[in-house]
């Protein structure tokens, strides 16, 4: 496959924007090669600028449930363009697309809008500390709760990927404030409230998790950090950002019950524009400014091109949507599964929804220090050898896989076919 132009774009890109890219995982580091510039999408694909078109599975890393470009979400945007793109005012739309959240997320009755899922982590954590006049955090080794700094400890995604899990650049007392514990491991999260006494404000967590391939909460483990968050006065935030209206249309909470104090979103809710919202119960929504003494604000907060887009999403996503999406993942996972067994690779894989994730290891994997016994050097030649055939899937192990609606059963079964020849090629050493 000629990719040229690509590899012109990034040779030009690095003189100006460091590294290449606006964001660490769009590099290639993980997997090796030059990254892939895009120039169009459309349903379930992408075209690059060598006229090169794949098969989307990573959708924009979770926003595009409906694949690129779909007609009601370049319309809604369309309209909304010609009407001006921005006032710095209150507009109609943004009680629309809040009551569609509430709507859809059973633990919300009122949510902010803010412009990124780091924005809302980043608020909820400010809002966590606010209401409970306390300090520390609980994160979870390989979640990743965007770039803000209390979460840049033991993150997940690229800041996993790069090898470099604490960020240059974080003080101390960040990293003090912020404890850090093993994903599916109540008796840790036990121990760290016994050693910081009345001082932890919230725990946030992925209640399934996207950032480190995917991994599935255990049975009991939500509900023990609801016990555990409630029994010792702390508050318990979901971090649904990449978990909404994926896993299910309530998210994970709409799935298992298990009900947060406060929830992060964006990704979906944003429909392909920049988005992030956080939400919860009045009671606790209330302390935000102007009402309130936590702050909070942005300039392009509640964006009306964003907020249409995520009108747009929301409204084309009914019941049946998330069993047509749940079915294609089930449908390549199992496909995946038979390949790999069939040809003795080393693997396991997990599904939740239209999320879909596989490990190159014999698993299971349920913590960050399973998931890093998966065969990343692997996985970098899969990748490529898929690349080649037309699939694009994540540039790093330690990444969900997304399906959306414009995909389809064929699409899936080409994808099948595809990694059973790729095998041949990766299995023999060969780089396509
Ligand atoms: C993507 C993601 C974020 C960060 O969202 P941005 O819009 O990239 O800032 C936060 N939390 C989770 C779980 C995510 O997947």
């Amino acid at each position: 496959m000629n990719r040229t132009h690509s590899e012109a774009a990034f040779a030009r890109a690095k003189a100006s924007i460091p590294g290449g890219v606006n964001s660490t995982v769009r590099a290639f580091r993980a997997v090796g090669g030059t990254p892939v510039f895009m120039r169009s999408g459309a349903g379930a694909t992408i075209t690059d600028i060598d006229g090169n078109t794949y098969l989307d599975y990573v959708l924009s890393w979770g926003p595009l449930v409906l694949g690129h470009a779909h007609p009601a979400v370049v319309a809604a945007i369309k309209t909304c363009a010609e009407r001006g793109t921005s006032y710095g005012t209150p507009t109609e739309a943004e009680s629309v697309l809040a009551e569609l959240v509430v709507r859809d997320v059973p633990s919300i009755e009122k949510v902010r809008f803010c412009s990124s899922g780091t924005e809302a982590t980043a608020n909820a954590i400010r809002l966590a500390r606010g209401y409970t006049k306390r300090e520390k955090i609980i994160k979870f080794a390989g979640c990743y709760h965007g770039s803000a700094d209390p979460f840049l400890i033991a993150a997940g995604s690229s800041a996993l990927t790069n090898g470099k899990p604490n960020s240059a650049g974080i003080t101390e007392g960040v990293a003090r404030d912020t404890v850090v514990v093993e994903y599916n491991d109540l008796d840790a999260v036990r121990a760290a409230f016994s050693a910081n006494p009345e001082q932890i404000a919230a725990i946030i967590v992925e209640p399934v998790v996207g950032n480190m391939g995917l991994v599935l909460p255990l049975p009991g483990f939500l509900e023990g950090l609801r016990d555990v968050t409630r029994a010792n006065g702390a508050l318990l935030i979901f971090d649904e950002v990449m978990t909404g209206w994926r896993v299910s249309r309530g998210g994970v909470q709409g799935k298992t019950g298990v009900m947060p104090d406060i929830t992060t979103l964006g990704k979906v809710i944003g429909g392909g524009l920049p988005v992030g919202a956080f939400g919860g119960p009045a009671g606790i929504m209330d302390h935000l400014t102007p009402d309130g003494d936590v702050f909070q604000a942005g300039t392009l907060s509640g964006n009306p091109l964003a907020m249409a887009a995520g009108i747009a999403t929301l409204s084309a996503l009914d019941d049946a949507s998330f069993d047509v999406l749940t079915a294609l993942g089930a449908r390549l996972v199992a496909g995946l599964s038979e390949v790999m067994t069939r040809r003795s690779v080393p693997h396991c894989t997990a599904q939740a929804g239209s999320m879909v994730g596989f490990f190159f290891t014999n698993g299971p994997v349920t913590n960050l220090t399973s998931a890093k016994t998966a065969d990343t050097a692997l996985y970098g030649r899969f990748f490529h050898a898929m690349l080649d055939r037309g699939i694009y899937l994540a540039p790093a192990q330690f990444e969900a896989g997304f399906i959306s609606l414009a995909h389809t059963e064929a699409d899936i079964d080409r994808t099948i076919a595809a990694a059973d020849d790729a095998f041949t090629d990766v299995l023999m050493g060969a780089r396509t």
